[in-house]
């Protein structure tokens, strides 16, 4: 049997695909490209937008003309959220919602099961399963360790779609980072939808911070990144202890999601701006070289023009290393959907752009300020130029030239020169991952 599985949407879905696929693979079934003839077609959807609901749609019917009699099975946020939608199309057959594995696999494997399996999330709050993902030629793997959310920001589907915050347990936690030691893996991306809310969930409750304190004991693995982190999350002891212990990466991402007080505040988001930058010195004070990265939004309902050079003007200050920018675009059932004062579509653009040049400068004077500093470097794969490339701890894309023995090792490395916002340069030592400090 052969089965193709398209994704929409964020990280957090490409990883719950990857889990589905070597779920799949564990039973000897066969991963088939979505383009392709396949016996059964899976399309893990995403409801950010109202876009990626009909995206999902144009899938189905994609994966019906390539054959005819597949079974089509939706999964994903927009199959949680929205299932009389996707079951109203001829062509699905089967909508399974989030945390419902088995119900999945069945109505992938051999069409049992109801054609509508979806749960309410927010009563019956499904485990989540840990599993890593390992894309192919890395030597990063993502350990997601907490699922769903209980903030209710007002442009965000999340906490309907995926329910409330749900976390692994910090042993297995460890037991997984052993795992992918013992499988020769360097670096470990710890991922949740909302990490901030860690532990809270489990009985006896922990947090972040203890599951931190633990990996910096007892981790075999030295270089864990955290994936994304609130900023009101982001506690001075968290900053400590990652600037305490070589066990973590000196990175953080901290969704500002926008530079304008009135805006967060209609967002629903918990801090403000002035708290926001504390926030950001406070992490440079204590870890000088860290790469801090943000996701901003545009286009907010209500962000005039005079707010969005407030806005601009804040993020140009901030001593960010990138962020990424994503055009505000409307999703049913949030609050943010009736808000009044929508932004013109055409503005949403611009102001995306003129945010998306500031990004790209602030990337590249990142880089050049690590063009005469040695950093640590993983070297994961050949680029399309014949290099090899990897990623410094402080999130830097670095170039060398160099023979496959040096693919999956933290190398040394020193720059010669940047190219854009990546450095290129030459392996210059091999550090002991334990005894090297640094960068
Ligand atoms: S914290 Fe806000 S933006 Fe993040 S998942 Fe929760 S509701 Fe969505």
């Amino acid at each position: 049997m052969r089965v193709a599985i398209a994704t929409l949407g964020c990280k957090v879905n490409q990883y719950d695909s990857a889990v589905i696929r070597a779920r799949l693979a564990a039973r000897g079934i066969e991963h088939a490209e979505f383009d392709a003839s396949a016996d059964a077609y899976v399309i893990n959807t995403c409801t950010v937008t109202d876009r990626a609901d009909v995206e999902s749609l144009r899938l189905a019917r994609r994966a019906r003309r390539l054959n005819p009699n597949a079974r089509i099975v939706m999964t994903g946020c927009l199959a949680q959220a929205n299932p009389a939608r996707l079951a109203s199309a001829a062509e699905v057959d089967a909508v399974v919602g989030l945390g419902r594995a088995d119900d999945l696999d069945r109505a992938i494997i051999d069409g049992g099961g109801e054609r509508v399996m979806v749960s309410n999330l927010r009563k019956v709050r499904p485990p989540i399963e840990i599993s890593a993902v390992t894309p192919a030629g890395r030597t990063r793997a993502f350990l997601k360790l907490q699922e769903g959310c209980d903030q209710f920001c007002s442009f965000c589907i999340v906490p309907t779609s995926r329910g409330p915050s749900r976390s692994v347990e910090p042993r297995q936690v460890m037991a997984a980072i052993d795992g992918l030691a013992a499988r020769g893996f360097k670096e470990v991306v710890l991922a949740g939808v909302h990490l901030g809310g860690y532990g809270k969930d489990l009985s006896p409750a922990t947090s972040l911070e203890a599951l931190l304190e633990m990996i910096a004991e007892r981790s075999p693995i030295r270089r864990i990144r955290l994936s994304s982190l609130d900023p009101e999350e982001l506690t001075d002891s968290i900053i400590s202890r990652l600037a305490g212990s070589d066990a973590f990466c000196p990175h953080l991402h901290l969704p500002l999601q926008a530079g304008e007080d009135r805006t967060l505040s209609r967002m629903r988001r918990r801090y403000d701006t002035g708290f926001y930058r504390a926030r950001v010195q406070r992490v440079l004070e204590a870890i000088p070289d860290a790469a801090i990265g943000a996701d901003l939004i545009v286009g907010f309902p209500g962000e005039t023009d005079d707010d969005f050079k407030r806005y601009f003007s804040f993020v140009e200050g901030l001593p960010l290393a990138y962020f990424h920018v994503f055009p505000y675009s409307v999703r049913a059932g949030t609050t943010a959907a009736k808000l009044d004062g929508r932004v013109a579509p055409a503005e949403i653009r611009q102001r995306a752009q003129a945010l998306r040049e500031l990004g790209e400068k602030k990337r590249c004077a990142f880089a050049r300020r690590f063009s005469d500093v040695k950093l640590r470097v993983l070297l994961e794969e050949r680029a399309a130029d014949g290099r090899l490339t990897g990623l410094s701890r402080n999130y830097l894309r670095v170039a060398v030239d160099g023979t496959d023995e040096l693919r999956n090792h933290e190398v040394e490395f020193q720059a010669s020169h940047v190219e854009g916002a990546t450095l290129a340069g030459e392996v210059v030592g091999w550090p002991t991952a334990r005894a090297a400090g640094g960068l």
